[in-house]
């Protein structure tokens, strides 16, 4: 029986003869876009590029679908990928046909004038509501524009809608390269690590990482726990966390996973000291303190430098690092220092390196090492899915190899 996510059993776009045929990519182009129309950042649109030239060189005709924000079933001008579809003719250096929307006859007129080689962008396909409804009459409508479907949208690929569960179930599916190479990297390195094997952790919630931490548990060497999640495990020790974010319902868990984490073997590392302040904002008053003198009305915001040296030397020898989530509240310079000291020690450790999208992958961009990372996830909520071990529906839903 195939296992979960199982991409190499799975169609992949080479197995597709594309000459003169439509073929629909997903793509995930939900890139940040300023007041101005600007996108701030075209990672996410290079990171498709090796498909959809490879589309064009074996002379299909591209037709690239994605969602962009929340417009919740209504059209919204700032939300438009218009933008996107001029980024995109920078980048491919080619013509890309901008359609007004992404089901109807006017698109299927626009997408019948198509020439081999030829690059179209659909509108927004969240101006549909049925689109996250996942609707069957709407994934129909979809599948009416092309012969081929190719996901290549990972940041989605966790969302059961229509363009991404039902549409690739009504024509041949195939994966793209930045869908296997997501899978194939994030997949791996969870099952068949070169050890030692370290995690680590950051962000604000313990709530959000639980399925990673009970999915790693069994598989990982090192445990390191920064951020806003570490102070649920702080208080579970019966330390004083002053204000600092912690989640009450959690810490029975956080207990628990200490237990077994502690029974199995595998080392836990929690910050031994913090960046302080009152209040979260730029130019505050700030203080370094051990992690069991914070006072109240103090929130801790950031690891202090014994952490950062604790971390590093744990991280120094592993041979595979997984990183989700920032050290602090790294949005403001003041408690940056601990995620850019991380994101140094990740870039410099002689391991296989995989970074969990979101804002970790903001942050080490920010800290300028991105190119010393293994490899950085395009998907944050799809990262953290596969981390948990969950299948992906996007994955399952495409075409078994014969
Ligand atoms: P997540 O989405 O759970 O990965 O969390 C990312 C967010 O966690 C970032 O926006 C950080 O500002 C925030 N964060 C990190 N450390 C802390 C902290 N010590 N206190 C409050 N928020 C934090």
């Amino acid at each position: 029986m195939p296992g979960k996510n199982d991409i190499l059993n799975k169609l992949s776009i080479q197995d597709l003869p594309l000459r003169g045929k439509r073929v629909f990519i997903r793509v995930d182009f939900n890139v940040p876009i300023d007041d101005n129309l600007v996108i701030t950042d075209d990672r996410r649109i290079r990171s498709t590029i090796p498909t959809i030239n490879y589309a064009i060189d074996e002379g299909a005709k591209v037709i690239l679908a994605s969602h962009l924000g929340r417009p919740k079933g209504k059209v919204d001008p700032r939300l438009s990928l218009a933008p996107v579809a001029r980024r995109l003719q920078r980048l491919l250096n080619k013509e890309v046909i901008f359609a007004p929307d992404c089901i109807g006859s006017q698109v299927e007129g626009m997408i019948a004038k198509m020439k081999e080689g030829d690059v179209m962008l659909l509108e927004n396909l969240r101006f549909h509501i049925e689109e996250e409804k996942n609707d069957p009459t709407f994934a129909k409508a979809l599948a009416k524009l092309a012969d081929y479907y190719v996901n290549d949208a990972f940041g989605a690929s966790h969302r059961a809608h229509a363009s991404i569960v039902s549409l690739p179930k009504l024509l041949p599916a195939a994966a793209g390269f930045l869908l296997k190479k997501e899978i194939e990297y994030l997949k791996g390195a969870v099952e068949n690590p070169i050890r030692p094997f370290v995690a680590i952790l950051g962000g604000s919630k313990v709530s959000g990482k639980i399925g990673v931490l009970g999915n790693l548990i069994d598989k990982v060497d090192k445990v390191i726990v920064g951020g806003g999640m570490a102070f649920t495990f702080i208080k579970a020790l019966d330390f004083e966390i002053g204000d600092s974010l912690v989640e009450n319902d959690m810490i029975d868990f956080a207990k628990n996973i200490m237990q077994d984490l502690k029974k199995k073997g595998v080392k836990f590392y929690l910050p031994v000291d913090f960046v302080i302040a009152q209040e979260v904002s730029p130019g505050v008053e700030t203080k370094i303190v051990t992690s069991q003198e914070i006072p109240k009305g103090w929130k801790g915001l950031d690891i202090g430098p014994a952490s950062v040296k604790l971390f590093s030397e744990a991280i120094q020898n592993a041979k595979t690092i997984i990183w989700n989530g920032p050290m602090g509240v790294f949005e403001i310079d003041a408690f940056s220092r601990g995620t850019t000291a991380i994101a140094n020690a990740v870039a410099d450790a002689y391991a296989m390196t995989i970074v969990g999208g979101g804002d970790t992958d903001y942050a080490v961009h920010k800290a300028g090492v991105s190119d010393s990372i293994t490899f950085i996830s395009t998907g944050g909520g799809a990262s953290l899915q596969l981390l948990e071990g969950k299948e992906l529906p996007g994955i399952s839903a495409l075409s078994d190899k014969k």
